[in-house]
């Protein structure tokens, strides 16, 4: 697609603010509200009403009676399913300035990223519309005088709890594939980003959706978060955040009714670049791997392993590069970086740079918050980080570029997979027999070769060990939303 960047609006309106349940917007129960904040400036944008336990009860039963048997929505018919996630994604497209100015306000991502993050999640529900009325289960010949066919059925109920730092690509991940195969959802919004999830949830309602189909609670996620993934009620849970929710999230499924869980989880995504390459476009590929979205990614290529022949200038251009992005207002055309998210990620990026000073990595730029007012960090990039630091071992969810020199392509090898986590990788190089070895010896879920974040709606994403369980994207992700019945008839004579 070829984009065209209109201006933002800069004081987008905030239209909603409230608990979207049964095509409704509604106060909390308990009455309580949380303020959303600016991360730009710190201060309060407005007040968002506060599910908790007792809201998410009243959404699981919204949705469990929009998903029963004979309801409107389990007797539509599957491309009217697919008709509807078109019709949402068209108003998406129609508000995108409005719904991306909205993501600046709240994320503090810069408007040209989150205009974009509008776009791709148009992409992602109009890919899942297409497949909804292609969900094909088989007929298989089984011995015997019988007939025997699958059905891929919905799961039912499915809580999705997403993430503060993609707020509308992870709400548009979660629901198209459920909704394509006739699911209904309870979506949890982080407490960080609201706004837009809200305002999705009304243009769901705008596009046609039967009432109870979609319901957004935004709230807290020991409460809201919790009170979802511990529910007696709901089927399925798709969650993407850190390692230790995800593990949370685990273990309340277990505890509860045994839901189905996908998860989504942290990373430390090596980057390994061979001596090979053409050294500038490595640099600008390893600095958009690791700075883009202020380093608030997942699979930010957070440890960058360069070859011992090119270290010394890598680190120098990297360096270069690294002092040139232009840090500031997310309003502005030229900024490539924003803030981060709030205070707490802010401090626990700036705790981790002072351990790799610490630990004896060499600071080569950046290294503090930049200025006083919301939370921005200056672009730091850390040489002679060596394995075992914790700058190289724990995910630092910041613009922290940490560059590790290798000597040859199995120690790389080696070192690149030890770690707990497992989401993404990449190699640069020239010569194809090192891309097929590295990409074929990481323990990753997804492997890049001379390019990095090239995701698509259509290839599967997921994560290897403690990075995640499941897919999302294509007809994999579509998968996690199915079960599979198997109807076997008993009838009076098989023919071959
Ligand atoms: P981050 O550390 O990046 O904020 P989290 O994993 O804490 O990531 O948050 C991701 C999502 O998980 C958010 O919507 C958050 O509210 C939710 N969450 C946090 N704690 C819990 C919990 N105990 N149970 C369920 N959801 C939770």
């Amino acid at each position: 697609m070829d984009f065209k960047f209109p201006p933002p609006i800069t004081q987008p309106e905030v239209k909603c603010t409230q608990i979207f349940i049964n095509n409704e917007f509604r106060n909390s129960v308990n009455g309580k509200t949380f303020p959303t904040i600016n991360p730009t400036t710190g201060e309060v944008i407005c007040q968002v009403q506060e599910g908790g336990k007792a809201d998410i009860d009243v959404a699981v039963a919204a949705a469990r009676k929009a998903f029963e048997l004979g309801s409107p929505w389990r007797r539509m018919d599957a491309s009217d399913r697919g008709r509807l996630i078109i019709k949402f994604s068209d108003l998406l497209e129609r508000d995108a300035v409005y719904i991306g100015s909205l993501e600046t306000l709240d994320n503090g991502k810069p408007f040209k990223d989150a205009f974009l993050t509008v776009f791709a999640a148009v992409k992602m529900l109009r890919y899942f519309a297409g497949l909804a009325d292609k969900n094909v289960g088989q007929t298989i010949p089984v011995d015997g005088d019988y007939f025997t066919y699958t059905r891929h059925e919905p799961v039912g109920v499915c809580g999705s709890i997403i993430p503060w730092n993609f707020p509308i690509v992870m709400w548009a991940l979660k629901f198209a594939p459920a909704i394509a195969t006739g699911n209904v959802v309870v979506i949890k919004p982080a407490e960080q980003t609201p706004l837009t999830a809200l305002y999705l949830a009304a243009l769901t309602k705008e596009a046609g959706f039967p009432p109870g189909v979609v319901n957004v609670v935004p709230g807290f996620g020991p409460t809201a978060g919790a009170a979802l993934s511990e529910h007696m009620d709901v089927d399925k849970i798709a969650f993407t955040g850190s390692t230790d929710v995800g593990k949370i999230i685990q273990i309340a499924s277990g505890k509860s009714n045994l839901k189905n869980v996908t998860l989504e989880l942290g990373g430390k995504s090596p980057n390994i670049i061979m001596d090979d390459v053409n050294l500038d476009e490595a640099v600008e590929m390893a600095h958009f791997a690791l700075f883009f979205n202020m380093g608030q990614v997942c699979i930010a290529g957070s440890r960058t392993y360069v070859h011992e022949k090119i270290y010394d200038e890598f680190v120098k251009k990297a360096t270069a590069r690294a002092q040139k992005r232009v840090v500031g207002s997310p309003w502005d055309k030229e900024t490539e970086s924003g803030p981060q998210i709030d205070q707490t990620q802010m401090e626990k990026i700036l705790e981790l740079i002072e351990s790799g000073k610490k630990e004896g990595a060499k600071l080569q730029t950046g290294g503090v918050r930049k200025g006083d007012k919301g939370y921005f960090i200056e672009s730091t990039v850390f040489s002679d980080v060596t394995d075992n630091m914790r700058i190289a071992r724990e995910e630092i969810f910041g613009p922290v570029q940490q560059i590790i020199k290798f000597k040859d392509i199995d120690e790389v090898i080696k070192r690149a997979n030890d770690s707990s986590y497992g989401l993404a990788a990449a190699v640069f190089t020239k010569d194809l027999d090192k891309a097929i070895k590295v990409s074929n010896g990481l323990q990753a879920g997804t492997v890049w070769v001379n390019t990095y974040h090239a995701l698509h709606t259509q290839a599967p994403f997921g994560g290897y060990k403690m990075s995640g369980i499941g897919r999302e994207f294509g007809t994999y992700g579509l998968q996690q939303y199915t079960q599979v019945k198997t109807v076997t008839m008993k009838i009076s004579e098989k023919n071959s």
